[in-house]
């Protein structure tokens, strides 16, 4: 539709004028009661929001159009919109319309979009909800995040060779709602950014070395951004500078509650792969995408909002500094060991409200006087839990104790001025206390005595008239009146005013009536104008406080997450992992923290693990299925995991040498569930291991190759035991359960590989699972067998006995030492550490031994032998396998 602006009417140009200045978003264009939208944004937002797309005369011929949405129901549509990645801007009415002259003076207020959300009916409280920025400057990433309801703000930066890659990384960790970049960062780079993001471009400008410099300075306070220690960091200070300027710009405040940045290596950390942390269920299933049955499901016994966001925080974050670990591992056991303290401060917590939510009202403006009092309920415990940690000489418990401000004077300044069980809205009083002010407690009073003068009157009229219905009410249009029922309105004296007439009685009012009601109601009005306007100094007095609630706030988290970390090394049986840099992995007796919870039917097994820096790098796990080889497996990665948290760990000892990285992989067919991994993914994700895991990581493959033809998996799970193994004294520990037995073959032939079952007990052809962990391999994989379990028909059973039983006599382990012997890059017979190939060239000799002729008459002669009718097609195949490989001078 052709718009002509100069016919517009002059509100449509208003709108005009305000969506050009927001043209990424959907405009919200408040009119009466209603946020009205126009042309486009009608279009789309009707069909987004199933609502009916009206239009409306704006001067032009047609008409244009419109649809809306009550305002008083916003939140519900606004909701639906961003949830499908829509950007809003809310644009109200600025000015009392009832005053102003010509059209109404209107302002965005505010743009919601899935990283800008202030509702609580919108975001979940267990997790921030992150925006977040990226910059690239001519080497480095600069990587900012922030979550506005609670005035995290976290910066870092890659370095550009290759650091993309581990950018994404940390992305997905911290799973941001949207993403903003200089909108001049080549494509090449955003199109590799996982699409699950919304990214938004931003303008170059915001992104300017002296404005961001600028930004930081002013929301800091600081005279230059090197003194809160970005060091001249060009990456960390646009990143962060544009961020904090497009949340002042989408939010219009001042952002108070953004008091400090934290600058951070990601390299303190120990990174999680997307797939690694979906694999692991850390926080949550792989299945059904739910908390129950994940790492945090069992670790999460937090008492606030505020713990469990940090919760998840920690768990994403395993630490990689012995000290560090070591030192939170004693204060958790401190905790473990001391029950009265652990109980009294996880009550006291439980007493405790979204303090740092709570502040953030405070900034945007919408917190009542309810809020203030959750506030003050909040703050209340916290010198009992100062006092509860005063003695403690741990660092952790004293740097909390020390951190945690008391915040007494906010305590008594709500306490002092604002009444308990105030109501919802501020504009109505009723919530301020008398003593807080002389005025209000004068007002009060005669709001008081005006009522008690009405009762005087009643009585006084009753009596003087004789009338004993006489009644005194009150209503909105005619104020104080004396009611009179019919029957006595002969008994009225002159001096009443008749006011109305009902259908059994006659309303009147009397000059002193009158002035006791200027009086009370205006006192009523003057008093709700200055419990608003007390009610917002005070919240503006808090808000000055704002950066010592969020210090108290963010100690308080991480004394939460402490105590839930003992609570559940505690009641879990848990026990206190030496954490240490020996490149050790040593577990006794180890459980899987999930399924032991989930187990019912029969008790958890725990199994040992022994990963060392020398004959045992590399577990390759055999065993049928369902023996509990992935439970294996993740067991060891979730209790190495824990033990870098922090927390205590499921086994009855554990030694923990520093892992850097954790690596896992599933095998395609074990992860159809998702829908999503394609063999072609597996291997990329396998090469993105081979090519990133260091002598210090742990990888954990489970039945890697199983996406594929036999043969061809088989190769790759080989070749890639083989890479590992020769990397020697720089071999990750790896654990790698398979269902390729000729992979056992290795044993003693690759540096690091050890053999490992996990034992079954043959019982009259039926298996019964006994769960535990031994050395050696499983002589076959008991498919049929399981199968049996699972129920299958006999026949198929029988078949499938009689095919295997002659796939066996082919003798694949036949062909597997062929291989051995021929493939000249292995080093044969392992003994010691590096042993060179004896004999290079043995494959070469090998070759030269033949005769061509001779193998030509071989194979005519079993060709000649060979009853074609005889042969089932699997036999022939086979057969044929067999002669090609001969006339390769393949024997
Ligand atoms: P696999 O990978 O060998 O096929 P899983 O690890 O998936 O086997 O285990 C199958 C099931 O066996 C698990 O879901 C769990 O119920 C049970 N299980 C596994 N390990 C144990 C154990 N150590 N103790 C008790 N039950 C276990
Ligand atoms: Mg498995």
């Amino acid at each position: 539709m052709i718009i002509n602006k100069n016919k517009l009417t002059p509100m449509m140009k208003q709108y005009f004028a305000i969506k050009e200045k927001n043209p990424d978003s959907i405009l919200f264009y408040r009119l009466g009661d209603f946020y009205e939208m126009f042309f486009d944004d009608a279009i789309v937002a009707s069909k987004a929001l199933e609502i009916t797309l009206t239009g409306r005369n704006c001067g032009l011929e047609e008409k244009a159009p419109l649809c809306g949405v009550p305002y008083h129901a916003a939140s519900k549509y606004i909701e639906k919109l961003v949830s499908k990645g829509f950007k809003i801007a809310v644009c109200e009415q600025v000015e009392d319309p009832s005053t102003a002259k010509g059209i109404v003076k209107r302002e965005v207020i505010r743009t919601i979009s899935p990283g800008m959300i202030i509702d609580p009916n919108m975001i979940s409280d267990s997790k921030n909800n992150y925006v977040s920025c990226l910059y690239f400057s001519s080497d480095k990433f600069g990587f900012s995040y922030a979550d506005i309801t609670t005035g995290i703000i976290k910066t870092t930066y890659f370095n550009a060779e290759d650091g993309f890659i581990k950018l994404i990384d940390e992305i997905n960790k911290i799973n941001p709602s949207e993403i903003i970049y200089d909108s001049s960062l080549s494509s090449e780079y955003i199109d590799r950014i996982p699409n699950d993001y919304l990214k938004t471009p931003l303008d170059k400008s915001y992104f300017s070395l002296d404005n961001c410099e600028a930004n930081i300075s002013r929301i800091f306070n600081v005279f230059t951004s090197d003194s809160i220690g970005f060091d001249n960091n060009i990456a960390l200070i646009s990143s962060s500078g544009a961020l904090l300027k497009y949340i002042e710009d989408t939010q219009k405040v001042n952002l108070k509650h953004f008091t400090n940045i934290d600058i951070y290596s990601h390299s303190d950390f120990m990174i999680l792969d997307k797939f690694t942390r979906r694999n692991l269920e850390i926080r949550e299933t792989m299945r059904s995408g739910e908390k129950k049955g994940s790492l945090l499901w069992v670790l999460d016994k937090t008492k606030t909002s505020m713990g469990r966001r940090e919760l998840l925080t920690l768990l994403e974050e395993p630490l990689l500094s012995v000290n560090k670990i070591n030192s939170r591992l004693s204060s958790v056991e401190i905790l473990v060991n001391d029950l009265f303290l652990r109980d009294e401060l996880r009550n006291l917590l439980g007493e405790m409200y979204d303090l740092e939510r709570l502040s953030s009202k405070l900034v945007f403006g919408n917190a009542n006087a309810r809020d203030l009092l959750s506030l003050k309920k909040s703050i209340s415990v916290l010198p009992i839990i100062k006092n509860l940690l005063r003695d403690f000489k741990n660092s952790e418990l004293s740097s909390i104790n020390l951190n945690i401000d008391a915040l007494e004077d906010m305590f008594s300044l709500i306490e002092r001025s604002i009444k308990e069980e105030p109501p919802i809205t501020i504009k109505e009083g009723g919530l301020i206390k008398s003593d807080y002010n002389e005025e209000i407690k004068e007002l009060r009073e005669a709001i008081d005595n005006g009522s008690k003068w009405i009762i005087d009157i009643e009585k006084r009229e009753k009596e003087k008239t004789g009338i004993k219905t006489l009644k005194i009410g009150f209503n909105k249009v005619f104020g104080y009146y004396i009611d009179v029922t019919r029957a006595n309105s002969s008994l009225v004296p002159t001096s009443y005013i008749r006011k109305q007439t009902l259908a059994n009685s006659e309303r009147y009012i009397t000059e002193e009536l009158k002035e006791i009601e200027v009086k009370v109601l205006g006192a009523k009005e003057k008093i709700v104008e200055i419990e608003y306007k007390i009610f917002n100094e005070i919240r503006k007095e808090l808000l000055n406080n704002i950066n010592r609630f969020l210090n108290s706030a963010k100690s308080i988290a991480y004394l939460d997450v402490l105590c839930s970390f003992a609570e559940v090394s505690y009641s879990s049986n848990y026990v206190k992992p030496i954490v240490n840099t020996s490149k050790n992995v040593e577990i006794i007796s180890g459980r899987h923290p999930v399924i032991e919870k989930l187990v019912n039917s029969e008790e958890f097994i725990p199994n040992d693990t022994r990963l060392d820096n020398n004959e045992n790098k590399i577990y390759i796990i055999t065993g049928p299925n369902m023996a509990g080889k992935s439970t294996y497996l993740r067991q060891v990665a979730l209790i190495t995991l824990m033990a870098q948290i922090g927390c205590f760990v499921p086994a009855t000892k554990a030694e923990i040498g520093i892992v850097d990285r954790i690596f896992t992989r599933v095998g395609a067919s074990d992860d159809l569930g998702q829908g999503q991994s394609t063999f072609m993914v597996e291997m990329s994700e396998l090469a993105n291991i081979l090519n990133n895991a260091t002598k210090d990581s742990l990888i954990i493959l489970d039945e890697i190759g199983r996406g594929t033809s036999t043969y061809d998996g088989l190769s790759i799970a080989w070749a890639v035991v083989e890479y590992i193994s020769e990397k020697k004294e720089n071999t990750p520990k790896t654990m790698f359960a398979t269902h390729y037995h000729e992979l056992t073959e290795l044993e003693g032939k690759f540096y690091g590989v050890k053999n490992y079952r996990i034992s079954v007990n043959e019982i009259d052809d039926e298996i019964v699972f006994l769960r535990k962990i031994v050395e050696g391999s499983a002589n076959h994989s008991y498919g049929i067998k399981v199968a049996k379990l699972a129920g299958l028909p006999k026949e198929v059973l029988n078949k499938a006995s009689e095919i295997l039983e002659k796939l066996e006599k082919n003798d694949i382990n036949k062909n597997i030492n062929n291989i051995l012997n021929d493939t000249s890059c292995i080093t044969k017979d392992y003994t010691g550490l590096s042993k060179e190939n004896d004999n290079p060239s043995k494959n070469q000799l090998t070759f030269l031994e033949n005769d061509d002729t001779l193998i030509g008459k071989e194979i005519l002669d079993e060709l000649n032998l060979i009853n074609i009718n005889n042969l089932t097609p699997m036999e022939s195949m086979n057969k044929l396998f067999e002669l090609v490989k001969k006339a390769s001078g393949d024997r």
